[in-house]
């Protein structure tokens, strides 16, 4: 049965309004789900302030967590139940590419082309009371974790697939280079996986929530060259990791130098505009380092950040700057494209 639903969509430059949108009916293996708390992400941000252009109005918010309202016809009702508490993962990926029938969901080539449901917006489409998703999407968490910290399960998963393309081994050192949320997520995985956690970050509020989340020293570039700092910690050797978390072009160069022979520097950090940067073959040749990226997770690497954080191994209140009712988003994405500023997570009123 078709229902109104209030959706927070992007309806111009810096302007965000709730509009009223009918649901369509639920389909078999579908679910509608009552939004908790949407937070406000990278996407959202750029949408808003019009550094994205999309065709509006936009409804953005891919990182949700909220509770099962009703069931589509024919849903598996041993595994699904009204009332359930979820996470959802809202980002699309088609199944049937190259890229996804070969594991890597997170690189589907038709990503952007998320099917919109008649009657709903383009766009991820979690920024609502209420969404209607595929039961597939659906990650049960329990009483003990709040909707809040539940709906960062996408930017920890985020993490969970930059972190295992590092491979991390024991007593390795791994340098993480920006104290943002994904920064902080990275010190948090990396420091689970047995490494010493170098942070490099100028803020000192930053570097000092870094060494209570998880690393071991923290590091001020405005005041020390990092790349010195990391080899006077290593023995001379280069961090064996290294993460850049920032999207300051000037930063790869002493990314790549910081990384030692055999290290994997990843690139974590989208770059808005691109800068290159010229690598010595010579180099990879000698040190055999990996220069490599990471983009969005795969349902594994999701499911991964579902257990971490339902488990309690990690928590992410400390990288919630602040929760807004649905009813004030319009502060709410003011708040969050402030420079600096952790995620601004959006609650049910
Ligand atoms: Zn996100
Ligand atoms: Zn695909």
């Amino acid at each position: 049965m078709a229902i109104t639903i209030q959706a927070a969509a992007v309806t111009g430059v810096r302007q965000a309004e709730i509009l009223k949108l009918e649901t369509p009916d639920l389909r078999a293996g579908e679910a509608l789900v009552r939004v908790r708390a949407a937070a406000l992400c990278t996407l959202e941000q750029r949408a808003f302030s019009g550094k994205m252009k999309m065709p509006l109005p936009f409804l953005g918010g891919h990182e949700v967590a909220g509770d099962i309202a009703a069931l589509g016809p024919g849903t598996n009702e041993k595994l699904w139940q009204v009332g359930e508490r979820v996470a959802v993962r809202l980002l699309y990926s088609c199944g049937e590419c190259y890229y996804c029938r070969t594991g890597h969901t997170n690189m589907c080539v038709h990503s952007q082309h998320k099917p919109v449901r008649e009657g709903m917006l383009p766009g991820p489409g979690g920024l609502c009371d209420f969404i209607v998703v595929q039961t597939k999407d659906l990650y049960p968490i329990p009483e003990s974790l709040s909707y809040e910290e539940a709906s960062l399960t996408e930017p920890l998963a985020c993490c969970v697939h930059s972190v295992e393309r590092a491979d991390i081994q024991f007593g390795e050192d791994v340098a993480v280079i920006g104290g943002g949320i994904m920064g902080m997520n990275h010190v948090m995985l990396a420091k689970r996986r047995g490494a010493r956690v170098i942070l490099s970050e100028t803020d000192e509020a930053r570097r000092k929530l870094g060494l209570l989340l998880g690393a071991d020293i923290a590091i001020d570039p405005s005041s020390e060259d990092p790349v010195k700092a990391v080899r006077e910690l290593t023995d001379g050797r280069g961090a064996d990791v290294v993460f850049n978390t920032t999207a300051i072009g000037a930063v790869v160069p002493q990314a790549i130098e910081m990384c030692g022979r055999a290290g994997r520097m990843i690139q974590y950090s989208s770059m808005h505009p691109d800068v290159p940067v010229e690598v010595s073959p010579h180099m990879l040749h000698n040190t055999e380092k990996t220069l490599t990226g990471s983009i969005s997770p795969t349902e594994r690497d999701f499911f991964k950040a579902n257990r971490l954080l339902s488990l309690g191994v990690i928590r992410m209140e400390k990288l919630i700057a602040k929760t807004y009712p649905f009813g004030q988003v319009q502060a709410a994405f003011e708040h969050a494209c402030l420079p600096g500023t952790y995620r601004v997570v959006v609650t049910a009123e």
